[in-house]
């Protein structure tokens, strides 16, 4: 299936992620790159070298969960938005995941929106909590949504209806 339309198995996904232990310690990012591209911006934003493409740059990147401050800089620098940070520290119901999104209009911080799967389709509603959208992010805006624990592996976008 990924080959055709590259979207993810679940399976694929899962491999992605860290521990539900270290999701709930605070944030930390799930770095979604599945194609060996030439391409390693998010290793070299990476401040505590917690992101490794290595000396071939088609190289899968690989993170050290441990390390990975959930600093969310390596998210806005990726090209192929394929980096979102979870947090779940804040609550046992919810999680809060970060995502590019480079869509317009932006949504409003705390506005209700439509919660997408890898597929796009609609799975739940989720709240908007903060838009974070500064020049040195280059016009990668990262949207911070609340969304309940049930969805954390589904999770990966948003629409917003005008
Ligand atoms: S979120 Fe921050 S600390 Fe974690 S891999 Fe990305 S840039 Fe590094
Ligand atoms: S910057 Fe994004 S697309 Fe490029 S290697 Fe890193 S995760 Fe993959």
């Amino acid at each position: 299936m990924f080959e055709k339309t590259g979207i993810p198995s679940k399976e694929m996904v899962m491999e992605k992620f860290p521990s539900q232990d270290r999701i709930n310690k605070g944030p930390v990012a799930i770095v979604e790159c599945y194609r060996e591209i030439p391409c390693n911006p998010c290793e070299t934003a990476c401040r505590f070298n917690a992101i490794r493409v290595g000396e071939d740059i088609n190289n899968i990147p690989q993170i050290n969960f441990d390390k990975c401050t959930g600093c969310a800089i390596c998210l806005s620098k990726c090209p192929g938005l394929a980096i979102m940070i979870a947090d779940g520290s804040k609550s046992e119901d919810t999680v809060e995941i970060k995502i590019p999104y480079e869509f317009l209009p932006l949504p409003g911080e705390g506005q209700v929106v439509k919660g997408l799967d890898r597929e796009g389709k609609h799975i739940t509603d989720v709240k908007v909590l903060k838009v974070t959208n500064p020049k040195s992010f280059d016009r990668t805006p990262v949207i911070t949504i609340e969304v309940d624990r049930k969805f954390l592996y589904e999770i990966r976008n948003i629409r917003v209806e005008v």
